[in-house]
């Protein structure tokens, strides 16, 4: 039986699993893909303090786990099915085994919101992504779409334009939701054109996609764009489904804790962007990890 387990290992699970290690807790970190999670594929983070020049995602998101490796956190691949309290520990079922922990740190993130429309599901990968920074080489000198107007459609949309041709932003309001710095980058790019009120109706193709119907939602008028990819950035859905029941949840499904992470079940931590707060950055994640395995050790002192 491990002191904490930690389900995810984004920069919250790896900041929790830093925190527990040093203070010498045996410490399981369980995740699912890869470390770093969206940070991970982030192509570079301008806003995490101390790095003049900004710093890959990937590179951060390395660091953070060999540096928890280093005070001896573990790494367990597998996906958590359920959790459940049993007296004084939890049990966590994966596919194949279970687990045992004394306190347990939610650090699961969130997962893209998906659009919804015909042609996405059948598409993705085929020119359907999620993720500029993995996909984006795929379209050296061809024309795509970015949907959303938030930070990371706009940092997407100007990652795209080292590759596309030319990269259409579809946003369904007239203005963006991005900070002004990523709005004057973009607007100053000849490659970036906006499709504003505007929202996608449908994905078409043969075996890879050619075609995006648009639907312009003041008069309901229909174009039809022809660009090879779609990259999709309309925000996140939490990883919440297997704890349902276990942690109040607010109204978009996200943990709330109080200030010190707690869940309201004692032993059970949150962290990170899965949590209800007011601001999702790299910054706050790892704030929350560190803050959620202090509060961790101090129950199990009280044990
Ligand atoms: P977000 O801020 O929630 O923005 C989502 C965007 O998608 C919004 O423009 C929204 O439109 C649009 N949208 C939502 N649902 C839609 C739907 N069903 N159909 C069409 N459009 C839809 O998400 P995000 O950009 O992924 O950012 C998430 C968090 O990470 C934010 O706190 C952001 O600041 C942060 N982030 C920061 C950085 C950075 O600091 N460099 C980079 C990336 C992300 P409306 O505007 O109309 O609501």
């Amino acid at each position: 039986m491990h002191d904490i387990t930690i389900i995810g290992a984004g920069p919250a699970g790896l900041s929790a699993g830093i925190y527990a290690a040093r203070a010498k807790l045996s410490t399981l970190i369980v995740e699912r893909m890869y470390p770093g999670g969206q940070a991970a594929i982030t192509d570079r983070i301008e806003n995490y303090p101390g790095f003049n020049e900004g710093v890959a995602g990937a590179e951060l998101a390395e660091n953070m786990k060999s540096q928890a490796e280093k005070f001896g956190a573990e790494f367990l691949n597998g996906e958590v099915e359920s959790i459940e309290r049993q007296g004084e520990k939890f049990i966590i079922k994966l596919k194949s085994e279970s687990l045992e922990s004394k306190a347990v740190i939610l650090a699961m993130g969130a997962e893209s919101r998906k659009l919804g429309v015909k042609g996405e599901k059948e598409y993705t990968g085929r020119g359907v992504s999620y993720c500029a920074t993995c996909d984006g080489a795929f379209y050296a000198n061809k024309p795509v779409m970015i949907v959303g107007g938030g930070d990371s459609a706009i940092e997407e949309a100007l990652y795209l334009t080292r590759f596309a041709s030319s990269v259409q932003v579809v946003h369904r309001r007239d203005r963006l939701r991005a900070t002004k710095i990523l709005q004057e980058r973009a607007f100053k790019n000849k490659k970036i054109k906006f499709l504003w009120n505007s929202m996608v109706d449908e994905i078409l193709g043969k075996d890879t996609v050619e075609e995006v119907i648009i639907r312009n939602v003041m008069t309901g008028e229909k174009t039809s764009a022809l660009v090879n990819g779609i990259f999709v950035a309309i925000g996140w859905v939490p990883n919440t489904s297997f704890v349902k029941g276990l942690v109040k949840l607010d109204e978009q499904g996200y943990i709330i804790t109080d200030e010190t992470m707690n869940t309201g079940v004692p032993g059970l931590f949150a962290a990170g962007d899965i949590r209800k707060k007011p601001l999702r950055q790299v910054v706050t994640a790892v704030a929350d990890g560190a803050i959620a395995a202090v509060e961790a050790g101090k129950y199990l002192e009280s044990l």
